[in-house]
């Protein structure tokens, strides 16, 4: 049994066929860029999501630049972004001459607390941007409150979390990255919904807005040779696009996968009080693009060391909060400013979870586990 955080591998051969043939046809009509598969992917994802308007794009990180870009945020401008989650957000934000202003999370669920953001808010304030942490929706209804009571943009990172739902109060349920002014994914292999090299989306429900967006990741142009703003050159490849129409027909039965091995792993690990399973938002469905535990009452290195020795891979994500990241030093914070966000950052294990995972393997990763508790005493 070889154990992997992901297996791409055998995710692959089960719809090889499918797989092969799309890719064979893009390479046989040599429409590389832009080909018909593009348009088609787009209009499937629309529908699957809801989403008034899908705009394919190269990657994730590019999903957000863009973003920013077309709503015209300017040098100085600030972007609420949390502390706990991958430095694309923040990075993009910092490129742009804008300025990162991060918030402590929420411990439970990983993700923005609304009740940070709103203290954080500024006249200088023009976006924030909510992360789909490891596969459920940031709690959207009071973040879309405050930014309506404030007049900001929402750009939802969903990156992780394609394919969840978050219902609001009055009942209406959305999409993860429809719910916002603009919402980005990416569409990295490992990703819920993977290509087979990079590439990334973005969701808008604004029709002005969507045209913008095209405009930007086309050099600025509308028509051929036309450049009305600086843009950029930001295209999902054809072949990339035939591989995810196949891919997003079973994204469901991938997430309702992932949600089986959490099912299992919560099961096995619910009753150690030294390690706190992964609380679900009850306003969020979740997909599982991690399952993360916390381990209180020992070091979270110990464990990762039993379990590799044991030949069961972890990972760690994330081992430092953006604000005492060295790239982001220059932004006024210092230890202690987040503390959630490093408390997590200290004690979060990912334990493997994908789509092809059998019950002898969730079984075996999590009998390790408890072993390690239980010989520990804990
Ligand atoms: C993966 C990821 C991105 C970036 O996506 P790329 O396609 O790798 O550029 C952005 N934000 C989050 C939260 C991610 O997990």
């Amino acid at each position: 049994m070889k154990l992997q955080m992901v297996d791409l591998q055998g995710q692959y051969y089960r719809v090889k066929v499918e797989i092969d043939a799309a890719i064979q046809n893009t390479i046989q009509s040599a429409a590389y860029i832009n080909g018909p598969a593009v348009a088609e992917f787009a209009t499937e994802l629309a529908t699957y999501t809801g989403s008034r308007h899908v705009i394919p794009c190269a990657n994730g990180t590019d999903a957000l630049q863009l973003a920013m870009m077309a709503l015209g945020l300017k040098e100085g401008d600030e972007v609420i972004v949390p502390s706990f989650t991958y430095v694309a957000t923040a990075e993009v934000i910092a490129l742009l001459g804008l300025t990162p202003v991060f918030v402590d999370v929420d411990p439970t669920t990983f993700m923005i607390s609304p009740e940070h953001v709103a203290a954080k808010i500024t006249p200088k304030t023009r976006a924030i941007v909510p992360v789909h942490l490891f596969g459920q929706c940031a709690d959207m209804e009071p973040i879309m409150q405050i930014a309506r009571e404030h007049q900001v943009h929402v750009i939802e990172d969903t990156a992780q979390a394609i394919g969840a739902t978050y219902t609001f109060s009055d009942g209406t349920t959305k999409h993860a990255g429809t719910m916002g002014t603009i919402g980005t994914t990416s569409f990295f292999p490992s990703k819920n919904l993977g290509c087979y090299g990079d590439g990334g989306a973005i969701f808008v429900q604004d029709e002005a807005l969507a045209l913008r967006i095209k405009m930007i990741a086309n050099h600025g142009q509308r028509v051929k040779y036309h450049h009305d703003i600086v843009g950029v050159n930001s295209r999902l490849d054809t072949l990339q696009a035939a591989i995810l129409r196949v891919k997003l027909k079973q994204l469901d039965a991938y997430n309702t996968q992932r949600n089986k091995s959490a099912a299992f792993y919560d099961n096995a690990l619910q009753k150690y009080a030294s390690i706190s399973i992964p609380e679900r938002s009850p306003s969020s469905t979740h997909v599982f693009h991690q399952y993360t535990l916390v381990c209180h009452d020992f070091d979270r290195e110990e464990l990762r060391d039993y379990l590799a020795q044991k030949g069961i891979p972890s990972m760690v994500y994330y081992p430092i909060p953006l604000h005492l990241q060295k790239a982001y030093s220059n932004y006024v914070y210092t230890k202690g400013d987040f503390p959630v966000s490093e408390m997590l950052s200290e004690r979060v294990i990912s334990l493997p979870i994908h789509t092809e995972q059998e019950e002898e393997e969730l079984l075996y990763i999590s009998d390790a586990v408890v072993e390690f508790i239980t010989s520990k005493g804990l």
